[in-house]
């Protein structure tokens, strides 16, 4: 006998006992962006290749070492597994000229791939909502985007939640503070680790937020972006606060957040959770207004999002947030000659009439299949015997209080079950 097969490392089976919180979690979030009138959208989980290189950057994590990509031979294509969705949304909207009667607010949910290495809160194949307002040019919608989050993490009861924040300006604002920056870093090469000597000419900007102490140090000492803006780039950033202090939202300045990916300009943010150890943060975005142009479209200001569900999917299972398991109506248990096509006929017609019923299947005595009924978490036993067949009845016994048993003509059922599971 060959040895089991198991899943593959970093990607992970939603087991029943888990499914409830999933699930209670995908609702809240799906009717959360819907209120906030952001519209769903799906997009293919494998796109070509060229997409993720040219949206995401050549110098970047993501595309140096994180894809899963491989060769179509019978196509001869380069594809690769969508590792997040902003790109796909954004090839989606240019092919179909989703902005050509106006701007979109969209959201897209489901699973992401990554080739990380595994640990808790990083997993290969991972399940992000992403939200996205494309055409919109202004602060007001990346304001929006933020209260919104910010409002998430109330309506679940997330506590201590943090929003760290900042701008990285325009493509030529970074630039010139680029070539600043490479000077500062070459002038101290020596205190780089092989890393930030790496990133050093390909990505600088990805030194910034190094964890390496000495690392640190030098990017301490390094220039500031902020002191790059352009009036246009300050105006855009200025708005953006205003709104949120009106809305009463806190959040610190991070001028060393740059994120991951290379399509960001002016505002970026990540929302930020101290309970999770090092993958702390459980959501990610920033405006990127080149990245239609970059795409080969017609050029369109966009901002968005990117939610870690696993990540925040722990943070409400250690807030004790679980939902209770969904339980049936009612378990329809049977014994005796003639009582099992019946009871099949009879769960048959209370679930057209809207009830969730289990039939007991498999055999076994009375007693096994009202343990069975029990541990179901179903409110009602209905009891199909001999008798109660010969009689045209049902027994139903209440499971979930002191109520006692008792018998109900087959053709009343389902008025009485109605009323029963009301009461
Ligand atoms: P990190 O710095 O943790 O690698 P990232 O900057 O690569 O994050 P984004 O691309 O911004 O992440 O994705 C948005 C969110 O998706 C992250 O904030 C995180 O919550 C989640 N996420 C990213 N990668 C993973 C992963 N491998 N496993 C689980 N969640 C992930
Ligand atoms: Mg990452």
């Amino acid at each position: 006998m060959s040895a089991p097969l198991q899943a593959i490392r970093g990607m992970n089976d939603l087991l029943p006992q888990e499914a409830a919180i999933w699930r209670s979690f995908s609702a809240r979030v799906e009717a959360w962006l819907e209120r906030w009138g952001y519209r769903y959208m799906r997009m293919p989980l494998v796109e070509q290749t060229a997409l993720f290189r040219r949206a995401i950057g050549e110098a970047t994590d993501i595309v140096e070492k994180e894809m899963y990509s491989w060769r179509d031979e019978l196509n001869g294509e380069d594809l690769t597994l969508r590792p997040e969705g902003t790109a796909s949304c954004v090839r989606a909207a240019i092919e179909h000229s989703l902005l050509h009667d106006g701007p979109k607010r969209l959201w897209y949910g489901g699973a992401m791939y990554r080739h990380e290495r595994p640990q808790k809160g990083r997993y290969r194949e991972f399940f992000q909502y992403g939200a996205e307002a494309l055409g919109y040019p202004g602060p007001d919608v990346d304001a929006e985007l933020i209260v919104m989050c910010v409002r998430l993490w109330r309506e679940l009861g997330l506590e201590d939640v943090r929003l760290e924040l900042s701008t990285i300006g325009s493509p030529e604002e970074r630039a010139r503070y680029r070539a600043d920056l490479v000077k500062h870093l070459e002038a101290n090469v020596e205190r780089l680790d092989a890393d930030a000597k790496r990133r050093l000419h390909s990505n600088p900007l990805r030194v910034l937020d190094s964890k390496n102490p000495m690392v640190r140090e030098v990017v301490a000492a390094a220039p500031e972006l902020a002191s790059y803006l352009g009036a246009q780039s300050r105006a855009h950033f200025d708005g953006l606060k205003e709104l949120l202090a009106v809305a009463g939202i806190e959040y610190a300045i991070n001028p060393r957040l740059v994120r991951g990916l290379d399509y960001y300009n002016l505002t970026v943010f990540e929302f930020v959770s101290e309970r999770l150890g090092a993958q702390g943060t459980i959501c990610g975005g920033g405006r990127y207004d080149g990245l239609f142009a970059q795409l080969g479209g017609k050029p369109a200001p966009a901002v968005g999002f990117a939610l870690g569900c696993e990540r925040v999917v722990a943070l409400l299972r250690e807030a004790g947030r679980v939902p209770a398991v969904p339980a049936p109506d009612a378990y329809l248990v049977h014994q005796g000659e003639g009582t099992l096509v019946s009871a099949f006929v009879l769960a048959d017609a209370l679930r057209t009439a809207g009830f969730a019923v289990i039939q007991h299947a498999g055999g076994g005595s009375f007693k096994s299949q009202m343990k069975k009924a029990d541990a179901s978490g179903a409110a009602l036993a209905l009891i199909l015997g001999e008798d109660e067949l010969r009689a045209g009845e049902v027994a139903v016994k209440p499971l979930r209080d002191a109520r006692s048993q008792f018998r109900v003509a087959r053709a009343a059922l389902a008025e009485q079950l109605g009323a029963l599971l009301k009461g």
